[in-house]
């Protein structure tokens, strides 16, 4: 069965936009989200565009702020810092890849945990940790929130996750392992991959591989979820999952396009509600 992320973030931005709808009319002014864009990256400009769509359809006003390749840390930094003390902007979104002369790690600390609404901060992630109340990052929360709507639950399963970066494999890892499932979290120096995913009830593939992950990886009825945005041989969009024939063995699979993408889009516009939400608390 293919989990239908496309459809369940419509659901998804649908209830965002009653919550929005209930925010304005009590507090008087529209949940806001800014969008800041640095240089010219075509994939991150789509990004972008589909983010504000979301927010159009979710009820909550978008800023949105583009910068040359070439901004200044001084400007960078001073955008960040005003949109942090502007009460109308609940959550700062900085699209990452950052060019190259831009220190990341220094503009994204400029954003105060409270608006953090990608879950990068290191006060969200130790809260995952925790298991303490936080912002989570998008993509392992649209991956949670599908299987949940799907009543998949990771509760004593075993789930593997290739991919271990601080956006995408670690959080997935910590949110499976807080749903109960015993986890494995694998990467470019685990040996064995294939029997390592072979035991996976729940395989989340995180990796950046076009069609990495194949038939003879995964385990019959296993759930296969497909984070990866790539390009095929062709140039045409793909996942990290060889989509065609792990269909065939797997009980539930997500698309690419249609899963991953919009739930993390989804998650984005439900972290900004549940900021301001908490702002007003
Ligand atoms: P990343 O930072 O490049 O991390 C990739 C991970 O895959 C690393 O942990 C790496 O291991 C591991 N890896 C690479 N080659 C491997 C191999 N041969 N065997 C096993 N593991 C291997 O990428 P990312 O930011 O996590 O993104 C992963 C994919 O998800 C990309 O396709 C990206 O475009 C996509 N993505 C999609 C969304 C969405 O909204 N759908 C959001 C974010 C990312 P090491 O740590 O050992 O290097």
């Amino acid at each position: 069965m293919i989990l239908d992320g496309k459809q369940v973030a419509s659901e998804i931005r649908a209830e965002l936009r009653e919550r929005a709808e209930a925010f304005e009319r009590e507090h008087g002014k529209k949940i806001g989200l800014a969008v800041v864009l640095a240089g010219d990256d075509p994939a991150s400009q789509v990004y972008v565009r589909n983010k504000i769509r979301g927010c159009e359809e979710a009820g909550i006003r978008s800023f949105s702020y583009y910068l040359p390749a070439d901004v200044s840390q001084g400007e960078a930094n001073g955008l960040i810092s005003s949109l942090a003390e502007n009460d109308d902007i609940h959550g700062i979104l900085v699209q990452l890849p950052l060019p190259s002369g831009l220190d990341g790690e220094e503009l994204l600390k400029k954003i105060p945990p409270e608006k953090d609404v990608d879950g990068f901060c290191a006060e969200n992630i130790g809260k995952l940790a925790r298991q303490e109340e936080g912002t989570v990052a998008c993509t392992p929360l649209g991956v949670m929130e599908l299987l949940r709507r799907y009543n998949i639950s990771p509760r004593g399963k075993r789930a593997v996750v290739v991919g271990r970066s601080n956006i995408v494999g670690r959080p997935m890892a910590l949110l499976l392992l807080n749903a109960d499932a015993t986890v494995t979290v694998c990467h470019s120096r685990t040996e064995n991959l294939k029997e390592e995913c072979l035991r996976a009830d729940i395989l989340v593939a995180a990796i950046g591989k076009p069609k990495f992950i194949t038939a003879d990886m995964v385990k019959e009825g296993a759930v296969v979820i497909d984070v990866g945005m790539d390009r095929d041989e062709n140039g045409k969009l793909c996942g990290d999952v060889d989509f065609d024939a792990v269909k065939r063995k797997a009980s539930f699979i997500t698309p690419v396009p249609g899963g991953i993408g919009p739930m993390t889009v989804a998650m984005l516009l439900s972290n900004t509600v549940a900021a301001a939400e908490r702002s007003v608390r």
